[in-house]
Formats: C-alpha cells, structure tokens, sequence
C-alpha cells in the first residue's frame, strides 16, 4: 500500500559541483533547466537550484542518466528526487535502476504510484505521493502539478519556482485543457510537446489504432496546437519555449519549428524576438537554460 508522505526538504547534498557555480549571479542562484533526453523514446530533465538538483522523469538508461548529468558536473548521486510525469514507459524506464544503486525519491501523483509500482514494485518504499495541484517547497524550489489529459491515470505537468523564475513542464497531451493552459501561462520557460506534425502522422507507417490514439483526446500534442500554445505563452510574458517529446517517425524539428512560427505571426509575435524558441534533442542534452 503506497502511502502519502509530508514534503519536507530533502537536501542531500550541500555542495555545488563546479559548473553550476557559475549559475550564480550576484550572490544569487538562478534556476537551471535542461532536458537530458526528449522524445517518444525516452524524457528526462534537471531542474537545479542551488544545491537541489532534481529530475522531471527518468525515462531513459542509468547510463545515459549519468552521462547527460556529466554535462553538468553531477552525478546520480546529487539528485534529490525524480518528479514523474506518468507511469509510460519513456518516462519511467530509468527509476528502478536509480532506486537500486543510489535510493533516488520518487515524486509521484497517486495514479502514477500506483503505475510504477505495479511496473517496478521494488520501488515502493522510495515512492512518494502527493495530491495533484498541491503546492510544497522542495529545497530550494516550490513545485507544483496539475493535471495533464493523457491516457495515463494520474498524469501530470509541473511548475517550478525559484529566484523568481518559473519553469512549466507539459508535455503528453492530448489537447490544451483549461488546466494545462492556466498552469502554463506566465512561465519564463515553457518546456511543451510537439509531438507530431498531423499530416506525417496520418499518412505514416503506424497501425490505425495507434495514430487514433495518438490523435485522441488523450494521446499527444500536434505541432499546431503546440504553436497555438506557445503563441499564448509568448504574448504572456515567456521568454523560453521550449519544443520537447517529439515523435521520430512523425515530426522533424524544422516541421515543428515551423508551426510554432506560423502561429507567431498569425498573432503578430515576432518569432525568436517575442520568445526564444528551441527544439528539445531527442538523445543528448539541449540547450541550457540559466534564468
Ligand atoms: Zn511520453
Ligand atoms: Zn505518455
């Protein structure tokens, strides 16, 4: 039985390994966001703030876990926790081997817990749930969740706060619910999915019932209606929009990059001025975000 914990900070490790000494300003650190791996085959992020470095879902290899914290001058060993997405495989695929060799915490909906546990039951006593929409401070951070629409029970998106900052993270979504929309907006850094471009979609290899589900109200975001979100994003103050989880078979970045700027000027934003667009790579750490 998996039970509800009280969030209290979890603070394993007091030092700063080098590089991210040099994300402080004025005696201040600023939050750190970098996607480690993104697409349909594997998501894994660090968010870090002073010496709290977590992971938003580790759905890649122990492997390429530690070689994407390499980047950084980190080890498994400096996490703090994995806040999870959702039980799929492309998000979860690494916590068993970081519950094993180094303890990791797992931050999860209620749903997803029992996800993961009935996937990895090894996990259980490292899982730790919390209320989709709660609030809490972690560290150096205040996270939150709020539900995303995904064949997944208890899926979920997060923000981050720290130093003023916010980082929204959204991705596997069916469509832009109320939820999604209101927890994202006002984010300086906005990690969301294009997943697909419709057209290479449909006209693809994939069996019928997968592009149905992958079109359907719970399955994941189109390159269209991520440009419509990031065009809202931008006119609502987001400095960063991050392209993130797309699919290798039914999108390019130049496919996605491309609708996220047709709906730029469809709303009269100047792509790359308004916001600063990037595309998430789908092996290897992308672009760092010092804010
Ligand atoms: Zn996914
Ligand atoms: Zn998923």
């Amino acid at each position: 039985m998996l039970r509800p914990v009280l969030f209290s900070c979890i603070l394993r490790h007091a030092n700063v390994p080098g590089p991210m000494k040099r994300m402080m300003k004025g005696g201040q650190f600023n939050m750190v966001v970098c996607t480690l791996a993104s697409s349909s085959s594997g998501n894994c992020t660090v968010v870090s703030h002073g010496a709290t470095h977590i992971l938003i879902d580790a759905g890649i290899s122990l492997r390429r876990i530690k070689d994407g914290l390499r980047f950084f001058g980190l080890a498994p060993d400096d996490i703090s926790c994995v806040f999870i997405t959702h039980d799929h495989t492309d998000h979860i695929g690494g916590v068993a081997m970081l519950v094993k060799y180094f303890k990791t915490p797992l931050f999860t909906s209620f749903g997803t817990a029992d996800g993961v546990f009935g996937v990895f039951p090894e996990t259980e006593p490292y899982i730790n749930c919390f209320e989709t929409g709660a609030e809490f401070g972690f560290g150096d951070l205040t996270a939150s969740s709020f539900p995303t629409p995904h064949d997944s029970n208890g899926s979920v998106g997060f923000t981050f706060r720290a130093g003023g900052s916010k980082l929204v993270y959204a991705t596997d979504l069916g469509y832009v619910s109320t939820e999604v929309l209101e927890a994202s907006l006002g984010a300086d850094i906005a990690v969301i999915e294009a997943n697909h471009d419709r057209d290479r979609l449909r006209n693809g290899p994939y069996p019928a019932y997968i592009k149905r589900r992958i079109l359907s109200e719970y399955g994941h975001l189109g390159n269209t209606d991520s440009g419509d979100l990031a065009a809202r994003l931008a006119a609502s103050g987001s400095h960063y929009i991050q392209l993130s989880h797309l699919s290798r078979e039914n999108n390019t970045p130049e496919l996605a990059r491309e609708a996220v700027n047709k709906a730029f000027i469809a709303c009269g934003l100047a792509p790359g001025k308004d916001a600063v667009l990037d595309v998430a790579p789908p092996y290897t750490p992308g672009r760092v975000y010092d804010l």
